[in-house]
């Protein structure tokens, strides 16, 4: 596929990079996307809502957050109440599922001193969202983080919502030749070979576009893919990525260490796929993902069974992936919609019953979105997960 001759403050970039160092990997690709100082999707602009790219659960409903308060204070008070946790939210957004969260925290007379013991520590790498997330948590203490590597010793809680589906992947692909990598690269297009967007560019020019190319065949790269894929058929491509693994080793590292839990809520794979789902998405529309670079969201599936074998090599007990139908059902939405019905105006109740559907109805997000648990040893299964779903660490989860 090819994109489009483009001129945007990204692409520019991206392009002169190529044109530095060649071809760059999908992970490299993404990370200038979403990340880059100063162009980066997220580093600028405020992709949620109905106004935005897409809408995520806490921005649907309050009540994706209230379950999820209900759900870290039931393990609270599983660890014995500690008079100080961490609360450690990856990729807060707007700062809706925290503040949603702890509204509801403050209102559990079943769990006294909960809400007093919770530290709260945001891992957020866009300056403009930790503006919207120090609004929407005003009064609260809150600490920012560009990554874990700055938290602070002691008992934590580790939250993520579409986080993990951020975090660039590489792709290798199944050619005939063997494994090798998907790269990104430029080609130059003559003008008026196909339609452009029209900048910059006389007749006769050469107009440069970013397209896939792929990486001489390697056999290191068997050694990065599941065994179960290895052998997969020609065209095959699989994705990988090692931030998102390396980001569920150190959750488990310290949740070994320190004690604690950890929820993850993204859309993914349950066992491992060869089929590529990196996609873009501007106003809640697919995009083609090498076009425009840096006006839509880039993101891709996240390989769960990657996440459970990375945090299992820390002594850390993994349980689900289960649905988020599943999880928002076991946690009591039906009557927590219920309830809300009960005081609503005609059009509250509807849309309180719009957004329990999105929320947990099988082809909305209640089958794609799944939740993963981690803890630390000697704590019990935690609310919602069936009681034989931890798992030891060390069991070969890959495939
Ligand atoms: N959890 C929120 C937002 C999800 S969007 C919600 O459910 O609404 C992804 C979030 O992760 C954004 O806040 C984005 O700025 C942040 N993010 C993306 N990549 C990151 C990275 N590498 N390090 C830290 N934060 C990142």
């Amino acid at each position: 596929m090819t994109a489009r001759k483009e001129s945007s403050p990204a692409f520019a970039r991206i392009a002169n990079r190529i044109r530095l160092e060649g071809a760059i990997t999908v992970a490299d690709y993404m990370a200038e996307v979403l990340i880059s100082p100063k162009h980066g999707y997220y580093m600028a602009g405020e992709p949620f809502g109905t106004k935005g790219d897409f809408i995520t659960a806490p921005e649907i409903s309050q009540m994706f957050g209230e379950l999820i308060g209900l759900w870290f204070a039931d393990t609270w008070y599983n660890m014995g109440g500690p008079t100080t946790i961490n609360l450690v939210e990856l990729g807060p957004g707007r700062g809706t599922l925290m503040s949603d969260l702890l509204r509801t925290a403050t209102m559990l007379p079943g769990v006294p001193g909960f809400v007093q013991s919770l530290q709260i520590h945001l891992v957020e790498i866009s300056p403009t969202l930790r503006k919207k997330q120090k609004e929407a948590l005003a009064g609260y203490p809150v600490t920012w983080h560009e990554d874990l590597s700055s938290l602070p010793e002691g008992p934590t809680f580790f939250l993520a919502n579409e986080f993990f589906d951020a975090l660039p992947i590489r792709q290798f692909e199944r050619a005939p030749q063997g494994w090798c990598e998907r790269l990104v690269t430029l080609s130059d297009t003559p003008t008026g070979a196909e339609e452009t967007t029209g900048a910059e560019s006389p007749a006769g020019d050469v107009s440069p576009s970013l397209q896939f190319t792929l990486s001489p065949p390697s056999k290191a790269i068997e050694t990065l893919l599941p065994s179960c894929l290895r052998e997969a058929a020609e065209g095959a491509i699989v994705e990988r990525s090692p931030l998102a693994s390396s980001y569920a080793h150190e959750i488990a590292t310290h949740l070994d260490e320190q004690g604690g839990a950890a929820l993850i809520i993204d859309y993914g794979w349950i066992t491992p796929t060869a089929r590529p789902s990196l996609q873009a998405v501007r106003a809640h529309k697919y995009h083609p993902v090498l076009e425009q670079p840096g006006a839509a969201d880039l993101s891709a599936l996240v390989d769960f069974p990657a996440l459970i074998e990375s945090a299992e090599k820390a002594r850390c007990k993994s349980h689900g992936p289960i649905t988020q139908g599943d999880f928002l059902r076991a946690l009591g939405i039906e009557q927590r919609a219920e309830m809300l019905r009960r005081n609503g105006s005609d059009a509250q109740v509807l849309d309180i019953t719009a957004a329990e559907h999105r929320l947990t109805a099988l082809d909305q997000m209640g089958e794609l979105f799944k939740v993963l648990a981690l803890t630390s040893q000697g704590l019990p299964t935690p609310a919602a997960f069936p009681k034989a779903s931890g798992h030891e660490h060390n069991k070969d989860t890959s495939c």
